[in-house]
C-alpha cells in the first residue's frame, strides 16, 4: 500500500539521498576540474597555433591587397606622366629619395589627401609595427624600386620579374611575415611587379650585403633592374 510508508522511512530516504548527492558532487567537482583543465590545455595547444597561423595569413592577404593598390596608383601616375614611373620634381620639395617619397606623388590615386600619417592604411603592412609609423619613411611600409628621375614602364624588358614596389624589408633583408628567417637569404616578402601582379617571393642575399645591392640568380622570381 502506498499510504503505509512511515515518516521515518521517508526522512531516512531523503537523508541518504542528500548524503549520496553530496558525496557524488564533491568527487565530481574535483575530477571534473582536472578534466576541464586538461581539456582546455589540450584544446589551447591545438587551437592557438591554428589561430596564430590564420592571423598571419590574414595579415599577408591584407598586405597583398595594399601592394596591388599601390602598384595601381603608380600605374595611374605613369598614365598621367607620359608612361614615366614616379620622378621627383626639381627642386626636390621632399628632401629625400624617390624610393620613399614616391608616396607623395601617387597617394592621391588611392584617395589620400593632405599630410601623410600612420593612418594611411593602404601604405601600412599589418605585420609592420614600426616603419609605417615613421615620418622618415613617409609613413609607409612600402618602398618604390627606381631612380629619382623615373623610367618608362613600357621600356622594362621583363615586366613580370622587375620589382616596381615592395615591402621595405625586401630591400634590406628582413621579413615581417616570416621573421624566423630574417637577416638570412631567402627572407619572404610581398612585392608588386611592373606588370601589376603581386607575389610573395624569396629574396636573395649575398653575404652581409643588403639584398637591394645584388641581382638574384635566375632561379629567383624577381629582379631589381628594370633594364634587363
Ligand atoms: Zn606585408
Amino acid at each position: 500500500m502506498v499510504f503505509s510508508i512511515s515518516t521515518t522511512t521517508v526522512i531516512g530516504a531523503v537523508s541518504r539521498k542528500r548524503a549520496s548527492t553530496r558525496t557524488v558532487q564533491d568527487g565530481f567537482t574535483l575530477a571534473e576540474l582536472l578534466v576541464v583543465v586538461t581539456t582546455i590545455a589540450i584544446l589551447a595547444s591545438i587551437l592557438l597555433p591554428a589561430l596564430s597561423k590564420a592571423k598571419a595569413t590574414t595579415k599577408r592577404a591584407s598586405c597583398t591587397s595594399n601592394l596591388r593598390q599601390v602598384g595601381l596608383a603608380i600605374r595611374m601616375y605613369a598614365d598621367d606622366h607620359r608612361d614615366s614611373s614616379p620622378s621627383l620634381p626639381q627642386p626636390n620639395p621632399f628632401g629625400g629619395k624617390v624610393q620613399v617619397f614616391y608616396k607623395e606623388l601617387v597617394k592621391g590615386y588611392v584617395g589620400l589627401i593632405g599630410l601623410s600619417s600612420a593612418n594611411d592604411k593602404v601604405f601600412a603592412c599589418p605585420a609592420d609595427a614600426v616603419y609605417h609609423k615613421e615620418p622618415g619613411q613617409d609613413f609607409s611600409s612600402y618602398r618604390f624600386n627606381g631612380p629619382d628621375y623615373g623610367y618608362f614602364l613600357a621600356n622594362v624588358r621583363s615586366p613580370a620579374k622587375a620589382v616596381l614596389v615592395g615591402e621595405l624589408t625586401a630591400f634590406i633583408g628582413n621579413s615581417w611575415h616570416a621573421p624566423q628567417i630574417q637577416n638570412l637569404s631567402n627572407a619572404l616578402n610581398t612585392v608588386t611587379f611592373v606588370d601589376g601582379h603581386v607575389s610573395y617571393v624569396r629574396i636573395f642575399r649575398e653575404g652581409s650585403n643588403e639584398p637591394r645591392w645584388s641581382e638574384p640568380p635566375a632561379s629567383y622570381d624577381y629582379q631589381w633592374l628594370w633594364s634587363r
